[in-house]
């Protein structure tokens, strides 16, 4: 591994090992596999570190035991890239495997790209390049762009199917090899009923050291405009005693929780879980909540956790914008959501 030999990738390494130092991981997730692959999250540390998709990216290709997989994070400053697991730079990854959840951060994944002078066009590289490999939300509905860019894409959910591609690949193969390896004849998005969980906390994610649970994925609402009603597959949620024995297993060491889902009041077994954290004095937080389904339980447990306000979606400022696209939310709701705020000692509410 090369170390830093100027001030500026002295700087960014050790900006990239001061924010490693302060992470705690739940999980062991040392691999010693000698194909390389680079898990970027082509936004700030601190988004990446909050996406349930690093987490189990991290887990799951590490499992696969002829591959060593380490995390980067994307930041205008950054000109070496460090792995945020080993501190070592990126160009010595033989595989790039970019998250891409929103269609901004794929200008990110371009400015990666050209610091490091690699043609965006897949066609444009050669066999001294690393491989492509595309994932991510964004392939759920919007593939056009990714096509061009990644020598692979993966669409919807990590898939076994990739994965055992992926173990497939041997560290001697060529670029063109390792390409053909990973191409799956997929044409559809993969769903998977796995949901993932936090494999570490780290204070400095936006969620701060919270250990993230997701709950659910997919949304039976379907309103007009929203891709996870739309895109994500049939909705799927996470079992009442997995989610509870999961929170009970890692309280010694974080006694905060995050539930993450397209909808977390719409999880069957949400009072409960709420009731469960309530009684065990756990602090919860949770993703998004509709606005015609909050609850005294869930806002009471809210409020014990020290959460100030809480966030609802009314998405339209009038009832013809919101019949327009099937939100589903009468002008009643909302003033019955937030009555049901006021009552649990909520002064303040996000829209
Ligand atoms: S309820 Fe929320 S997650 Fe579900 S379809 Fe509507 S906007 Fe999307």
């Amino acid at each position: 591994m090369r170390r830093p030999r100027d001030k500026r990738s002295w700087d960014e390494y050790e900006l990239v090992s001061n924010l490693r130092s302060k992470e705690r991981f739940i999980q062991d997730m040392e691999s010693f596999g000698d194909v390389r692959v680079a898990l970027i999250y082509p936004n700030s540390y601190e988004v990446g570190s909050a996406s349930l998709s690093t987490h189990v990216l991290l887990k799951k290709f590490n499992e696969v035991g002829s591959v060593r997989a380490e995390r980067f994070f994307y930041s205008r400053g950054f000109s070496k890239y460090y792995s945020f697991d080993s501190l070592t730079p990126l160009d010595e990854f033989r595989i790039w495997s970019f998250s891409v959840h929103y269609e901004l951060d794929l200008l990110n994944v371009f400015d990666i790209l050209n610091r490091f002078s690699i043609p965006l066009k897949k066609e444009e590289r050669n066999s001294f390049h690393p491989v492509v490999v595309v994932g991510g939300a964004m392939t759920y509905f919007s593939n056009a762009v990714l096509a061009e860019v990644g020598d692979v894409v993966h669409k919807g959910d990590l898939s076994e199917e990739f994965l055992d591609c992926l173990s497939s690949v041997d560290h001697r193969m060529s670029r063109e090899e390792i390409v053909a390896t990973l191409t799956t004849k997929r044409v559809e998005p993969a769903f998977s009923n796995s949901l993932g969980e936090s494999v570490f906390i780290s204070s400095n994610s936006v969620f701060g050291d919270r250990y993230l649970i997701e709950i659910g994925r997919g949304c039976y609402r379907k309103c007009k405009f929203c891709v996870a009603g739309h895109r994500f597959g049939r909705p799927r949620f996470r079992g009442l005693k997995d989610t509870t024995e999961l929170m009970d297993s890692v309280s010694p060491i974080t006694k905060r929780f995050g539930l993450v889902a397209a909808t977390v009041t719409d999880y069957p077994n949400i009072e409960e879980v709420a009731e469960h954290c309530i009684e065990k004095g756990y602090e919860l937080s949770v993703s998004s909540l509709r606005l015609d389904s909050l609850s005294n339980t869930l806002l009471k447990a809210l409020r014990l956790s020290k959460q100030s306000s809480f966030t609802i979606a009314p998405e339209g400022g009038s009832q013809r914008m919101r019949d327009a696209f099937a939100k589903g939310i009468s002008e009643r709701d909302i003033l019955k959501a937030l009555e049901l705020g006021r009552e649990n000692g909520f002064r303040r509410v996000k829209m």
